[in-house]
């Protein structure tokens, strides 16, 4: 997600990836193609299957959080697995959502926002909600759109949640409103507003369901001190998925303890939202490195930090990762690598461990999976080393869990 430094998600959508015919599976792609440079692959059945369950699931609406992967291959996968609505964080974002889908619902969740952008998302892009977490920001939101209640404006009051909400990324740093805060801003907002609700951001990959129940809570408190009406109460992102030795409650888990909490509240003229990004992408995508060069332990491949792998990086997230040599003859035992990124820059290194079979060598191609989510959106240009393809393909998604179909190394 970008810790390292601060990325634009503009770039990203401006940087054209060639697309080609979707393949059956990576295998045959890479013994088709032997592909000297990154091969971002896309799985949009899988992402189209991971939307279906999570919108089938949630008892609720559910927008997708369009940062973590805004690649139109995967937007229009989202949208055939039934997500029609958009949380977008820049007017870039807005543009791109509303040019492949005309009759999207598009939210505007950033709490911070540029007066241009606002304007132009509700002038020209049909937006009509926002969020704020602070009253400069309201103030903001009423100049540039000169418009309220009677307008269809919706407005919501991001709050920050209780801390230590096991949530791998923390958010609540940056963003929300404390809880006197969110009061004075819930009663401020109410008048200019047809819609008025209140959101939270437990934080990215969060492994407690009871995070959410606890940030519901929070939030029923600041709108009984509020007093006022509220008619959206929405849990934001945080959804997890696995990763090696990273095995969270399934999905119905966290949709059971958010509803619990939800009609604890006693609020039955509400809606209930989430913005999911991760628990709807990561899976459908992986990407495709070759090595270039083995030095004990460590693989130098050619993709990196400063391209799809940057939450490999300083976050120290583990991927899952298989060999693929065309040839065959890989061997049975299994050791865990370190992969260095191919820029000159010393921060470009991906401890893992990943597992692989103990011969890796020069040539190789490995695949790194659940990579949908915060991967490709996040390269850079950095060395020269922006080349990567797209690529579709059929096959099965490679999960967190992959390294343990294969035998061990003792
Ligand atoms: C990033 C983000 C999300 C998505 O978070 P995930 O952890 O990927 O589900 C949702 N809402 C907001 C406001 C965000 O910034």
């Amino acid at each position: 997600m970008g810790l390292i430094r601060s990325r634009s998600a503009v770039a990203p959508l401006r940087r054209s990836l060639r697309s080609e015919a979707r393949l059956p599976s990576v295998e045959a792609l890479v013994a088709a193609e032997r592909p000297a440079e990154p091969v971002l692959c896309l799985r949009p059945a899988v992402i189209a299957e991971a939307a279906r369950d999570f919108v089938g699931g949630f008892p609720g609406t559910v927008l997708y959080a369009v940062k973590c992967n805004p690649e139109p291959a995967v937007l229009r996968a989202l949208w055939e697995g039934g997500v029609r609505h958009f949380d977008c964080a820049s007017a870039a974002e807005v543009a791109l959502v509303r040019s492949l889908f005309p009759e999207a619902a598009i939210h505007f969740m950033h709490p911070v926002k540029s007066r241009p952008a606002i304007r132009e998302a509700w002038e020209h892009q049909g937006v009509r909600d926002f969020v704020l977490d602070d009253a400069s920001e309201l103030a903001k939101i009423l100049a540039e759109t000169g418009a309220g209640a009677a307008d269809g404006l919706g407005l919501v009051v991001r709050i920050a949640p209780p801390p230590g909400g096991g949530a791998l990324y923390d958010l609540s740093g940056k963003f929300g409103a404390g809880l006197e805060e969110a009061v004075a801003l819930l009663r401020a907002a109410r008048p200019h507003a047809a819609r008025l609700g209140i959101s939270f951001h437990v934080g990215s990959q969060c492994m407690d369901p009871l995070a959410y129940r606890r940030a519901i809570a929070l939030a029923g408190q600041a709108i009984r001190m509020a007093g006022v009406a509220v008619e959206v109460v929405d849990v934001g992102g945080g959804f997890p998925v696995a990763y090696p030795e990273i095995e969270p409650l399934p999905l119905g888990a966290y949709f059971a303890e958010i509803e619990a909490a939800f009609e604890a509240l006693g609020l039955p003229q509400a809606e209930l939202w989430a913005e999911p990004g991760r628990a709807l992408a990561a899976a459908g995508g992986s990407v495709v490195v070759q090595v270039q060069m083995r030095r004990g332990g460590m693989l130098y491949v050619n993709d990196g930090v400063y391209g799809s792998l940057s939450d490999a990086g300083a976050p120290g997230f583990r991927f899952p990762a298989r060999l693929l040599r065309p040839e065959g003859g890989a061997s049975p035992v299994r050791r865990g690598f370190s992969l260095f990124g191919p820029t000159c820059d010393s921060a470009d290194i991906m401890r893992g461990p990943f597992e692989l079979p103990e011969d890796v060598r020069e040539g190789d191609w490995i695949e790194i999976g659940q990579l949908g989510a915060y991967g490709a959106c996040l390269r850079t240009g950095f060395n020269g080393f922006d080349r990567a393809r797209l690529a579709e393909v059929a096959d099965r998604a490679m999960l967190g869990d992959v390294a343990e179909e294969l035998p061990q190394a003792a």
